[in-house]
């Protein structure tokens, strides 16, 4: 998947929020990876998403809260399934 075409980031962003979740089989990971290393758009988007997501769990860490409540704040984060 070394073409730069639409339906190649369609796909990468199909599993952003998976890949950043490191939910995807290792060959997915491997393709998103991929493509991100041919692709300046999607590396940004990608890089952004994950900078967003990165500075909010690590301000959620300082919190002091109950475990099961951040996790499950944690778990609701990137949930966009079907949409965009
Ligand atoms: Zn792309």
């Amino acid at each position: 998947m070394t073409r730069l075409d639409r339906s190649n980031c369609e796909e990468a962003f199909r599993r952003l929020d998976d890949f950043l979740d490191r939910r995807l089989s290792p060959d997915e990971m491997r393709l998103i990876e991929e493509h991100l290393e041919v692709c300046a758009w999607c590396a940004r988007e990608f890089n952004f998403e994950a900078s967003v997501l990165d500075g909010l769990k690590r301000r959620l860490k300082q919190v002091e809260a109950p475990a099961d409540l951040l996790s499950k704040i944690l778990s609701r984060l990137p949930r966009r399934e079907g949409h965009d």
